[in-house]
């Protein structure tokens, strides 16, 4: 018997402590957790500098609303538009609710409905996000969704021209789908679509929830790229493991979203802003970012060495990598956790490796090992 909805699919392990990118299970069997709670604790389980924090503020002040001010959130607001095209931040709890945040803003500022996005997409759970994700088995059984999302395959420079009309008032996207199967953003095509955001006046809003915050090597995804945002949304890696989400946008954007537009009870909640300050401290700086994409390259290096090049494609950046397989990969995941693996499918055909960013060259040489003996074992890839 259970009390909870069945709504997740739990595997049976119950995990008890965390530290680095160790994780221990009830029965006292160790993991190496390279899921990172999806994306979440970017610098590892009980970082020591996170600990500290915590503890720091929560013997301060845990929760002020925000009806009054804030120099806390305006400092995190400050360190994570620094030397972008972004000028002002909302802060609010989650994935969904940046993008809902988003979305209104978009809609509001243009005064115009339609939001252009893309299959395979993940934006959220909520009706906004959920109307923007391009995946049919989130949409599914929940009635009528949200009106004027228009979504179009990726990468696909064709249909991205054909949808494009007076009534656009943002296209928002992913640099790189996570949840949808690390599927990578083109140049050509992003080239279009800053060309085409630029000549006609349409909104770019790119969802970092998952790949922003040092995950693909550079502070945000974006920064890889030719894509000229005007807002941005984080989350997931934000606050290392404490639930905070960000929208930023650009200073023509400020007017639009005045006092009582938006709000949240939550949102920019001390604990979490003195979490997150902490957590963009150490990621943004560029020996760590650096390593980052070091790291990256010494696991893809790994990876191609342990595993035969015409059976497996290995895509993403910095530590977001997808193993796309021939087969599907549930059972094996099951078989990597047995062998003390954690590992997260992205789609049905991939694997996601995701392990903290503070990861060591020394578990990344264990993961491959574990990785490529069960991946032998199951012949996952064989057909
Ligand atoms: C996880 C995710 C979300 C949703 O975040 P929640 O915090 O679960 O609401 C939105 N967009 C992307 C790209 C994500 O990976």
């Amino acid at each position: 018997m259970t009390s909870l909805f069945q709504n997740y699919a739990r595997r049976s392990v119950h995990l008890v402590k965390g530290r680095g990118t160790i994780v221990t299970d009830d029965k006292g069997k160790d993991y190496l957790d390279f899921t990172s709670g999806i994306a979440v604790v970017s610098l590892g389980h009980a970082h020591h500098a996170l600990v500290e924090v915590v503890k720091r503020q929560s013997e301060k002040l845990w929760h002020v609303s925000n009806l009054f001010e804030s120099p806390e959130q305006e400092l995190l607001a400050a360190k994570l538009t620094e030397d972008t095209p972004f000028s002002h931040a909302f802060f609010c709890n989650s994935g969904a609710e940046a993008n809902e945040a988003a979305i209104k803003l978009a809609r509001k500022h243009t005064k115009k409905n339609v939001i252009i996005t893309f299959e395979q997409s993940f934006h959220g759970r909520t009706f906004g996000a959920m109307s923007a994700t391009g995946q049919v088995k989130v949409r599914e059984g929940f009635g009528p969704l949200l009106e004027s999302f228009r979504i179009i395959p990726y990468n696909d420079a064709q249909q991205l021209e054909a949808a494009i009309d007076g009534d656009v008032a943002a296209i928002m996207l992913e640099v790189i789908q996570g949840e949808g199967g690390v599927n990578q953003i083109d140049p050509d095509f992003a080239q279009l679509l800053t060309d085409l955001c630029k000549s006609k006046g349409i909104l770019l809003i790119i969802d970092e929830v998952q790949t922003g915050i040092g995950r693909t090597g550079t502070r945000y995804a974006y920064e890889q790229t030719v894509l000229e945002p005007d807002i941005i949304t984080l989350a997931k890696g934000l606050g290392g493991g404490f639930p905070i989400g960000a929208m930023l946008g650009s200073s023509e954007l400020f007017q639009s979203f005045g006092p009582g537009t938006h709000g949240t009870t939550f949102g920019g909640n001390p604990l979490a802003v003195a979490v997150a300050q902490t957590v963009v401290d150490i990621v943004f700086k560029k020996k760590f970012l650096l390593e980052v994409e070091d790291k990256s390259n010494y696991l893809i290096e790994k990876l191609q060495a342990s595993l035969s090049k015409d059976q497996y494609s290995i895509r993403g950046a910095g530590l977001l990598l997808g193993i796309e397989c021939r087969d599907e990969v549930q059972s094996f995941i099951q078989q990597a956790e047995t062998a003390g693996l954690l590992l997260v499918q992205a789609g049905a055909n991939v694997i996601r490796m995701l392990p903290p960013l503070t990861v060591t060259y020394e578990e990344i040489d264990q993961a491959v090992d574990i990785l490529a003996t069960v991946l032998l074992a199951e012949k996952v890839a064989v057909t």
